[in-house]
């Protein structure tokens, strides 16, 4: 686990937090599942977890990227599924934070905030995954009004979310007319259809169709053209903390499988005494810390203002990989307990898969890797 040490209050509020999982989660784990999202997300709000990175002045913890990653690499530990809604909303709040216009920036914190709601971040398209200057969504200005139309695809907290960050297209084809939007849930011509993943056991996951929808020119968010831009800082600054979400989970895999290799004996021995067992464990150990101090460098340099993207992607890309290494190598481990439907290994190698697409594939980070060689 991180050694990151934490000041005295956030480590105050995490220690809180925890608690309040662990003594609600049975409870919640009951409930259907959008009821369940917003009980898990109901949590982290009460903790301030979604404004983790706001400044005190927007009612925020102030915390840092490296703090904020020892955090989270701590709550996915036990509650990953938990985390999708809780990461997505501290990365619009972020967004905000750095493109809406000053004047703007307090009443829309105040606005997200104050809902007690998650935010979602809608980009991705039929035509537009990888490639995200093809989106098809357009935003049509008329006098101070702005006409949205077209479809996203799949969308952590649809249909929960209290405002929706939308990338469309202006008049100006590819990146120069990307611009970026809030939309509020009650605006009229916004629908969700869910989608069922099973490896999203506590968040929610679904489509969100705009047809028609107007809204004022102030929800638009930054400069005219700005859309690229902010969608890049956007994914970049979320990496580091998609990779600390997969190391805590990794570490929680990769101690389920020390656990059982230490306890369970086949041809008289345990299966930790085999070579060809415990070698693999000390190789994902060793790739377990690199994968840590991969992620808290990254975090690092968002502190420090330097240059961070091809750490970020460094980060996020082995962190993925590994935690599908991991939990694959679990699977195996645990033989036939591991298919079974309650069985923690599947959940965790389930989750595992889907966090190799959040915030771009294994293949988009190694483009952005070489793109800055
Ligand atoms: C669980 C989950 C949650 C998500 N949440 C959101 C969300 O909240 N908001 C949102 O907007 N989107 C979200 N997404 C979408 C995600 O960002 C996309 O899945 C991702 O960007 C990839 O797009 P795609 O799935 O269309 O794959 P494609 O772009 O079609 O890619 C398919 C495969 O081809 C590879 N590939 C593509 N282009 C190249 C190339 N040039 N060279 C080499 N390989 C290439 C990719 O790496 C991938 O392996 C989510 C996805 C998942 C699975």
């Amino acid at each position: 686990m991180s050694n990151i040490v934490l000041p005295h209050d956030l480590d105050k509020s995490l220690h809180e937090c925890i608690q309040l999982l662990e003594s609600q989660s049975s409870v919640i784990n009951d409930l259907p599942p959008l009821e369940r999202a917003l009980a898990y997300y109901s949590i982290y709000y009460k903790h301030k977890l979604h404004v983790l990175l706001l400044h005190e002045e927007y009612g925020g913890l102030s915390a840092s990227f490296g703090h904020a990653g020892a955090i989270v690499e701590k709550l996915a530990y036990n509650y990953y599924n938990t985390l999708p809604t809780l990461l997505t909303t501290i990365h619009c709040n972020e967004l905000i934070k750095s493109f809406a216009y000053k004047n703007k920036k307090e009443w829309l914190l105040n606005a997200v905030s104050n809902t007690q709601k998650p935010l979602a971040f809608c980009l991705t398209e039929e035509q537009g995954g990888s490639d995200i200057t093809s989106i098809q969504t357009t935003a049509i200005k008329k006098d101070t009004k702005i006409l949205i139309n077209g479809k996203k695809v799949i969308v952590i907290n649809s249909g929960i979310a209290s405002y929706y960050f939308v990338i469309a297209q202006s008049s100006k084809k590819g990146r120069a007319g990307l611009n970026a939007f809030l939309i509020p849930e009650t605006a009229d011509g916004i629908s969700f259809e869910k989608l069922d993943v099973s490896s999203f056991l506590h968040s929610v996951i679904g489509s969100v169709s705009f047809n028609n929808v107007t809204i004022d020119s102030q929800y638009q968010i930054g400069d005219e053209g700005s859309g690229y831009f902010l969608l890049t800082e956007m994914l970049d600054k979320g990496r580091p903390l998609v990779a600390a979400c997969c190391v805590g989970a990794a570490q929680h895999a990769l101690d389920i499988i020390i656990k059982h290799a230490k306890t369970r004996k086949q041809f008289s021995r345990y299966l930790f005494d085999f070579q060809g067992i415990s070698f693999p464990i000390a190789e994902f150990e060793t790739r377990l810390h690199a994968a840590r101090l991969l992620y808290q460098d990254a975090c690092k340099k968002i502190d420090n203002n330097e240059p961070f993207t091809k750490e970020a992607s460094m980060a996020k890309f082995y962190a993925s990989r590994l935690f599908i290494d991991i939990t694959n190598f679990g699977m195996d481990m645990l033989g036939y307990r591991s298919i079974i439907d309650t069985s923690e290994m599947k959940q965790l190698n389930d989750f595992a898969k889907t966090m190799m697409f959040i915030d771009g594939t294994e293949n988009v980070q190694k483009m952005i890797i070489a793109s800055l060689l």
